[in-house]
């Protein structure tokens, strides 16, 4: 069974990256007058403790969630040890971007606290895909959310039974890869999928391309959204060329945004033990990315390296084509 459990990257620097990117996609895809169907298909349990036993184990959010918007100290985490100084530290009183602090918002909204206070010990709770997502809908939307693993499936039920939104938000223990194609084409003509697998099974990376191909051909004008690592390994590095050509041969738009926070080389500490970096870079690849995307993004990425990053390999890349 699946080892991987979101809730020990909760609040990471790619959920600083997927999550600021699916917001912004959210906002703009619930203007219109039509109904959106939103389908997650790996989504987690839906909402995180901050000061629960996993993120505190990993530390992750500290370089993160609570670096991005240190306006004080964060909590303090006993068994995480913060690694490099951001090399050029974010000036206080900066100017958030639009999307950055759409994200912000959200994170307040779900932490009182924090919201009243400014101070990032404050913030204690973190909203997985699920949860940012329902946030944005309207009666007329549907949210679906499908989750593998029994334990995260359980949590996810009860979170989102706790929001009382009745059958608008519908969760199944089903594979998010083969239920998808189920949906498509979705009734009122207008979806976003969020695909954002573990990528602990090799195999992942294509199950993704095939299901995202898959997709385009039964929809072609579904915006589809896709997380994935960017870590030295063949099959993660051909996955955005692949989707690349699954967009453009479909005569689709495309767009693919990279946050790197640190090398990638393996180090050695004092005793000569070989280092690992953890997860040094992600990107996001959307097909059919609404017109606004680029540019808020443009104007977020900046603001995540200065703030996230850990050394001198840290930057972003913001690709596109139609
Ligand atoms: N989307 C979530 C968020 O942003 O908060 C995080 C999802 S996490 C990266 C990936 C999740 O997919 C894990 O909870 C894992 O148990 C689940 N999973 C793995 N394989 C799956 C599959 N084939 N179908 C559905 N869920 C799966």
């Amino acid at each position: 069974m699946f080892s991987y459990r979101h809730a020990f990257h909760a609040g990471n620097h790619a959920d600083v990256l997927k999550h600021t990117t699916l917001i912004a996609l959210m906002k703009y895809l619930t203007q219109k007058d039509t109904a959106l169907t939103v389908i997650d298909t790996h989504a987690g349990a839906g909402l995180y403790r901050l000061d629960g036993d996993y993120t505190e184990t990993s530390g992750e959010a500290l370089e993160g969630v609570f670096k991005l918007f240190q306006a004080a100290k964060p909590p303090a985490v006993p068994n995480a040890k913060p690694k490099a100084a951001t090399p050029k530290a974010a000036p206080a009183d900066e100017v958030l971007a639009p999307a950055l602090q759409d994200y912000l918002d959200v994170l307040r909204g779900l932490n009182p606290k924090f919201a009243e206070s400014g101070d990032v010990a404050q913030l204690k709770i973190y909203p997985g895909s699920p949860f940012i997502e329902q946030q944005f809908l309207s009666g007329r939307d549907k949210l679906k959310l499908f989750e593998l693993h029994p334990t995260d499936f359980k949590s996810l039920t009860g979170n989102i039974e706790q929001l009382g939104v009745g059958r608008q938000v519908s969760v199944a223990r089903e594979d998010g890869f083969e239920v998808l194609k189920t949906f498509l084409p979705p009734p009122a003509r207008r979806a976003m999928v969020l695909c954002d697998p573990s990528y602990e099974i090799k195999t992942d990376y294509g199950r993704v391309a095939t299901c995202m191909a898959d997709a385009v051909k039964r929809f072609a004008t579904g915006t589809y959204v896709v997380w994935y690592p960017i870590i030295p390994r063949p099959e993660a590095h051909d996955l955005p060329r692949k989707l690349k050509t699954i967009a453009t041969k479909s005569g689709r738009s495309w767009l693919n945004a990279t946050l790197t926070v640190k090398s990638s080389k393996l180090t050695t500490d004092e005793a000569g033990d070989v280092v690992r970096p953890g997860l040094p870079a992600s990107g996001m690849f959307v097909i059919n990315p609404p017109h606004t995307l680029k540019a808020e993004l443009q104007a977020a990425l900046p603001q995540m390296v200065a703030r996230l990053g850990q050394d001198r390999n840290a930057g972003f890349t913001l690709d596109h084509g139609s």
